[in-house]
């Protein structure tokens, strides 16, 4: 796919993001990309007022804005004039106060080609919209949708947890502890559920979940270490501040030596009993993974 224009890429990923959605979810899509857009257009205008002629970070906010407008374009066609007038105004800008720069990154852009997945995490954010909801559905409704869209616009202007935690704290008045919880749990979920997305349409059918060991991990992750499950089941993170991952795995990539290792550490946690439905299972009411044994792996 590298032959593929960088803007026919976002289109497509956006279409793909949205596909499964209502059309409430949709107008929430279009809200959060809308103010993403703007939060990141004031923090260029800034940078070019300032005179700062910082190429780097100049280029990748306007990377940023070209691919939101073309995420727009597709969830929004009837404002994509207004977003093109955006862009021109802000070379305008640029030139006024003598960065010529500006001009030449938005062309350069509309003929490069994708090396990497993009810099806005569109999917994640469609995720967010789509699963948030439920995911803090022990907030009222309000509050709910208030954090939702916090975490939405988080999620498409790539602010970091830390940040977005002490405006969450700022906003909602929740305490410290509580608002970095739920921006570190709810950026990883969209974005692990955005992985998985990502894996199946590459023709992965199973993962293995690594957890991270020390004496914080909860015996439901102790027992779903390195264990290989297939991708429609349920995947990490499994409880708040949750660190397991999920990895994707087909069967050419392992070794027998990859295989002996698993299968020692299924042996491990062979009849404890601790194969439970962690608390988002329980919270969604889906079934625990259900992982599949090394040898039925092996013969697949
Ligand atoms: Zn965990």
């Amino acid at each position: 796919m590298t032959d593929i224009p960088r803007n026919v890429e976002i289109a497509t990923r956006t279409l793909g993001a949205i596909a499964q959605m209502d059309r409430d979810r949709v107008r929430e899509m279009n809200r959060a990309l809308a103010s993403s857009y703007q939060q990141l257009d004031r923090k260029l205008l800034v940078l070019v007022e300032a005179g700062i002629r910082d190429p780097d970070s100049i280029q990748t906010q306007l990377k940023k804005l070209n691919e939101l407008t073309n995420a727009i374009a597709v969830v929004n066609p009837d404002a994509i004039a207004v977003y093109e007038r955006k862009l021109e105004n802000l070379i305008t800008e640029g030139q006024k106060y003598g960065i010529d720069m500006l001009e030449q990154t938005v062309r350069a852009y509309e003929r490069e080609t994708p090396q990497f997945l993009g810099n806005v995490a569109i999917e994640p954010a469609a995720n967010q919209v789509s699963s948030g909801m439920t995911r803090l559905r022990n907030h009222s409704d309000r509050a709910a949708q208030n954090i939702n869209r916090l975490m939405t616009n988080a999620i498409l202007t790539g602010q970091g947890p830390t940040k977005t935690a002490k405006q969450l704290q700022q906003q909602f008045g929740l305490l410290k502890s509580r608002a970095e919880n739920i921006a570190r749990t709810e950026t990883m979920s969209a974005f692990n559920a955005a992985a998985t997305q990502r894996f199946s349409g590459y023709g992965i059918k199973y993962v293995q979940i690594l957890a991270l060991l020390d004496d914080r991990t909860t015996p439901v992750c102790r027992f779903r270490h390195m264990k290989i499950i297939r991708i429609s089941e349920s995947q990490p993170p499994y409880h708040f501040q949750c660190r397991s991952v999920s990895m994707p795995l087909k069967r050419e990539w392992l070794t027998e030596e990859d295989l002996k290792f698993a299968g020692k550490e299924y042996a491990k946690t062979a009849g404890n009993g601790l194969n439970q439905a962690g608390i988002f299972e329980r919270l969604n009411n889906i079934p625990p993974p259900n992982p599949i044994k090394i040898d039925d792996f092996f013969k697949n």
